[in-house]
């Protein structure tokens, strides 16, 4: 069974849940409204062998990555981080002093983006070291993103860049754009209309966006911005690159190319378009061919 069909199967009660909850499961954050305030809350898992590997990665990557992919759902919604809540299960024979470091990577990785640990729980099993993250947010005054709202014209652009990050280790260092994410989302000039962080890589998660916005989308290979070489099938594939990709209206950008928000680029690299008869991710390759990304991107085990 693949991961989107166990999630479909939750999202089908979407229907039945209190009005309270503004942002429905489907999205990167869901959201409870409590008296005349919103929360947001996310919650992510980091299981060794599957999304880390403690044979090559330290206690300290492995601590961090597991703040910061969840950090990386906050910057999607544009919100603010209020606090985390971590648990783990430790293999049998991980020890207390791994524990503290582990422990102590994913405190100080917290408290590092205003984001601090409140509490938690540890158990020992005879599995695989099992990691999960909480995290709370606040709009703080930024109506949060959803994965809906995209709109025909739109353009496409994403922040940073994509590909490789299992080879460059970018999905262990990468940095959560929490600020860029509020500094676009502040201005209705450049608020996006929808927005996701990419984790499943960019073919598929540009796919939630156009599911979500009821639109297609056409990328174009010769503005994919690319890392350390990375060809335009690991660009859209690889996953992991926890950058913002989002859809927003074309006169706050101007004509196609490059911006620049806190010191990291933006870049241009598709646009919006109507949906035939249902939702697809299309790329223009340079030799002029043209192919359905629908089914490519990498999923989680
Ligand atoms: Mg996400």
């Amino acid at each position: 069974m693949r991961e989107f069909d166990l999630l479909n199967h939750i999202y089908q009660s979407n229907g039945k849940l209190p009005d309270a909850v503004t942002i429905a499961p489907g999205d990167d954050m869901g959201a409870i409204r409590i008296d005349d305030d919103t929360v947001l809350a996310a919650v992510d898992q980091l299981i060794d062998q599957v999304h880390v590997d403690l044979k090559s990665h330290s206690l300290q990557q492995v601590g961090r990555k597991a703040v910061t992919r969840n950090l990386s759902d906050i910057a999607a919604m544009a919100a603010k981080p209020l606090c985390a809540l971590a648990t783990a299960a430790l293999p049998r024979d991980f020890g207390k002093a791994r524990s503290d470091e582990l422990f102590a990577a994913m405190r100080d990785t917290a408290a590092q983006y205003q984001c601090p640990l409140i509490g938690g729980d540890v158990s020992i099993w005879d599995g695989p070291l099992h990691l999960t993250v909480t995290v709370l947010a606040t709009p703080a005054g930024i109506e949060p993103v959803k994965r809906s709202g995209g709109k025909v014209g739109d353009v496409i652009c994403v922040t940073g860049q994509l590909g490789k990050s299992y080879p460059t280790d970018h999905h262990l260092n990468f940095e959560p754009r929490l600020e860029i994410a509020r500094a676009i989302a502040e201005y209705p000039a450049t608020r996006p209309h929808c927005m996701i962080d990419i984790s499943d890589g960019l073919a598929r998660d540009l796919g939630h966006l156009c599911e979500m916005s009821n639109t297609s989308a056409v990328i174009e290979q010769s503005k994919l911005p690319c890392r350390n070489g990375a060809t335009w099938q690991q660009a859209v594939g690889d996953g992991e690159d926890y950058e913002l990709l989002f859809a927003t209206d074309h006169a706050a950008i101007g004509s196609p190319g490059t911006w620049d928000v806190l010191g990291v680029p933006i870049t241009v690299i598709g646009r919006m378009i109507a949906s035939e008869d249902k939702p697809s991710v299309t790329i223009k390759l340079e030799n002029g061919q043209q192919l359905d990304l629908s089914n490519r991107g990498w999923e989680h085990q």
